[in-house]
């Protein structure tokens, strides 16, 4: 007899989610899997919104951001008693095995569900903050970088055309991630992120000497955990430099996803069944220096994330202060 399958996504969305949706249920069925989903994360796992998946579900969803099953947080998964009934829930259905997409907090849900239960699982980090440790790379980053490269090369077109400063918020929650990185590949003259602590009145001699020598406008790129609007006052009172705030928000974690999401969730997926099926219980599956591998939860979820250090080495030559070219 077939074995049953489900996929739940758990945590906060991310574009990239719909096409692992589409390769969970091809591969299942090419695997002699029957798949199934699980609607609004662990809510859905305790209150048995679980189906059977077909390809006409995953039909024209490759296109589109978000996640087609819906997510949610749920706090009753973290009771036992509902963990029991969502147990309870799967086996009504002949499920022993679950795809997890979602954050080091999922991950860490599940594995307790796995010691309670035996259901095993594998995680598929999923995030646009690229801020799960031990993997370099989450479901949806690359997406979201697209779009804020998007709205800063537009932004950038107004604030040349109007002399001013805009000091743009990325998303990232602690991390300062898809901030450094954007600021980079938008040729951004400031970026503050909580990874690398900046004094922003060490700007002010080499910016005024910009202003001086013509330069019009300015772009500063703020990650989420530092304060944005007293980036854009600090432009306005020491430089005289009008100045605007753009919080990007969630427009960050839609849009369609781009070929390297589709392709990541593709693998991710892929390597997760292959894993499932070899007898891993409880892993998450992680992509290091272009390969996948499979860690512990322990691996993940018990260090915070750290930036890159060559990443952190090359953003201090390029943003701190005392490279400021005047
Ligand atoms: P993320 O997966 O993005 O880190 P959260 O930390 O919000 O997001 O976790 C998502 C969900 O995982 C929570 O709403 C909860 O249902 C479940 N979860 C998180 N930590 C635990 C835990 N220690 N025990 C049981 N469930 C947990």
């Amino acid at each position: 007899m077939n074995s049953n399958i489900a996929i739940v996504c758990s945590g906060g969305d991310a574009s990239g989610m719909n096409p692992a949706l589409k390769r969970f249920v091809e591969y299942s069925y090419a695997k002699g899997l029957n798949p199934y989903f699980v609607r609004n994360g662990y809510e859905g796992l305790i209150d048995n919104l679980i189906t059977p998946a077909t390809y006409q579900d995953v039909s024209g969803i490759i296109t589109r951001g978000g996640t087609k099953i819906g997510s949610a947080r749920s706090l009753r998964f973290k009771e036992a008693s509902y963990r029991t009934i969502a147990a309870d829930n799967l086996r009504s259905h002949g499920i022993d095995k679950l795809i997890v997409l979602g954050g080091d907090g999922s991950f860490r849900g599940m594995e307790r569900f796995y010691h309670e239960t035996g259901i095993a699982f594998c995680g598929i980090p999923s995030t646009i903050d690229n801020d799960i440790n031990g993997t370099d790379y989450c479901l949806g980053v690359d997406t979201a970088l697209g779009v804020i490269r998007n709205a800063i090369d537009q932004i950038r077109d107004t604030a040349s055309s109007f002399r001013r400063a805009f000091v743009i918020e990325t998303m990232g929650r602690n991390c300062g991630y898809l901030a450094l990185i954007s600021a980079i590949t938008s040729g951004a003259e400031m970026c503050l992120i909580p990874e690398l602590p900046i004094d922003i009145h060490e700007f002010s001699g080499c910016y005024r000497s910009q202003i001086q020598k013509g330069r019009d406008y300015f772009i500063a790129i703020v990650s989420e955990a530092l304060n944005s609007r007293e980036v854009s006052e600090w432009f306005e009172n020491e430089l005289g430099f009008e100045s605007r705030v753009s919080v990007l928000g969630h427009i960050q974690r839609g849009g369609s996803p781009s070929v390297y999401d589709r392709l990541m969730a593709y693998k991710f997926v892929t390597y997760a069944i292959d894993a499932l099926l070899e007898g891993n219980s409880h892993s998450v599956i992680c992509y290091n220096k272009s390969h996948f591998n499979f860690k512990t939860i322990d691996e993940v979820a018990l260090h915070p994330h750290q930036l890159d250090p060559e990443l952190l080495t090359l953003a201090r030559e390029q943003f701190l202060p005392s490279h400021c070219q005047m």
